[in-house]
């Protein structure tokens, strides 16, 4: 797939046109971002002014003009959105992060007809990572978007179906095989599936969040924001993510600050990124410490944050909040009740199953679950979204590797037909 150039028009506190930056940016498009400043502008654009409701305006390389696009219509306009080919598949995969992606280049290249659904861009966290450093054969590191962009042709290449911004919204057995519903009325029946749903960003829970998200607060690291920012950025959270996103910022950035809950930078980061944060003139890291409030109008202009020793409060002007305070695993999309997870929501599989009781219905052929199936027959997990993964590219990678091959031992065992319930 050739990626296309994008160009997009609007008003920089525009939470359509962030959306728009961000989902193309993760995709690996280029994107030229270009602020509207007058009536006369936006005319020139077939806009009616500023003020005109179908701002953002985005225009693609091949010549499409869209009005203030939603991403699906981004996606369609791209190509990146199709029905299912096939009526049923050997393997639906949801989510296209690096464990999903990795699941289906396995699952593809070994023969199987696989189909993976993603609700946003393809790269999951991965991708809004501005440099992975830690992933094995790229000593140099590699940008996020780029591992996702060459994992999705490397898919794809060997005949992965992989439909973008498809949302996951449940998942039940009839006559025997699993059924996957799609936001929007779609469904897509399969021998097995792996959730690869990985983990969504925390929220702060402050006051007025909701508000001024995506208007100058964003969870994440922000990838498609960091060269529009140019004063002070705060960034929250003291792990990898934040660290990262620290860095990446100050190259832009006049001042980055890093807000850290805890005592010590040093017990949740890795030494390396550690050795640069302390080296960046433009980085301050204020430890225990914590963001107590947002400020501002149609978007945010500042922030109050306390010393968790002192209880001091400090206030700051700001355009640009950056959120990297971890997640919590995106499961409850899957059917509640058949689905058994950990009380934080993470999907337990395998042994972690051991002396439960199997769902009512389910094994009747006997057997226990394999490595990484969950307690519904047929259905895996790999990635962030198991209970205890541990939290890394190469591990997603290799999880979804995995649970190709308990696919495989799996349909083995089904070509017998098995009576589940239908749920
Ligand atoms: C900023 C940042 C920097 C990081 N840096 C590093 C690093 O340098 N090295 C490292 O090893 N790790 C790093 N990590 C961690 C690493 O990115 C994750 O461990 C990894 O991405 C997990 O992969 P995953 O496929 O399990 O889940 P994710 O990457 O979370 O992908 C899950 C995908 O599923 C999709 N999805 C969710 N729900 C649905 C649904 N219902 N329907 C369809 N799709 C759905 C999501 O949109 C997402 O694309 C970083 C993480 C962040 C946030």
């Amino acid at each position: 797939m050739v990626t296309p150039n994008a160009k997009i028009y609007g008003k920089y506190n525009s939470a359509e046109a962030y959306q728009l930056r961000d989902f193309l940016t993760r995709s690996g498009v280029v994107v030229e971002w270009s602020e509207l400043n007058s009536d006369e502008e936006a005319k020139r654009l077939g806009a009616s002014g500023l003020s005109d409701a179908r701002l953002p305006i985005c225009v693609l390389s091949q010549g499409s003009v869209l009005f203030r696009p939603t991403i699906r219509d981004l996606a369609a306009a791209l190509d990146w959105f199709r029905e299912p080919k096939h009526q049923d598949y050997d393997v639906a995969i949801c989510g296209a992060g690096p464990a999903g992606l990795s699941a289906a280049v396995y699952a593809a290249s070994e023969g199987l007809r696989t189909i993976v659904v993603e609700r946003s861009a393809v790269g999951g966290q991965a991708a809004s990572t501005s440099r992975i450093e830690n992933y094995l054969g790229f000593p140099d590191g590699i940008s996020g978007w780029e591992l996702s962009t060459k994992a999705r042709q490397q898919a794809q290449r060997f005949g992965a179906e992989i439909i973008v911004t498809a949302e996951g919204i449940g998942l039940g057995f009839d006559n025997g095989s699993l059924v996957g519903h799609l936001a929007g009325g779609g469904k897509i029946v399969t021998r097995a599936a792996i959730c690869a749903t990985g983990v969504e960003y925390a929220k702060l829970g402050l006051p007025n969040e909701e508000r001024f998200l995506n208007h100058g607060l964003f969870y994440g690291a922000g990838p498609s924001e960091a060269v529009l920012s140019e004063g002070h950025v705060f960034i929250v959270g003291g792990g990898n993510s934040a660290g990262q996103a620290a860095l990446h910022f100050a190259a832009y950035a006049e001042r980055v600050t890093l807000l850290v809950r805890g005592q010590h930078l040093e017990d949740t980061l890795s030494t390396y990124l550690l050795e640069r944060i302390e080296h960046s003139e433009r980085i301050e890291v204020r430890t225990q410490s914590v963001l107590t409030s947002l400020e501002g109008g149609d978007s945010l202009t500042g922030i109050t944050y306390k010393s968790c020793l002192t209880g001091e409060e400090t206030c700051a002007k700001t355009q640009g909040v950056f959120v990297c305070i971890g997640g919590r695993p995106r499961t409850d999309w899957i059917t509640p009740g058949p689905l058994y997870t950990d009380s934080a929501g993470y999907i337990l599989t395998g042994d972690d199953l051991e002396g439960m009781e199997p769902p009512i219905g389910f094994w009747l052929d006997g057997r226990r679950p394999m490595l990484r199936e969950s307690s519904m027959p047929g259905l895996f997990a790999a990635g962030d979204v198991r209970h205890n993964s541990i939290k890394r590219v190469a591990t997603a990678v290799g999880e979804g590797a995995t649970a190709v091959s308990m696919v495989h031992q799996y349909l083995s065992l089904k070509r017998r037909p098995l009576d589940y319930q239908n749920l």
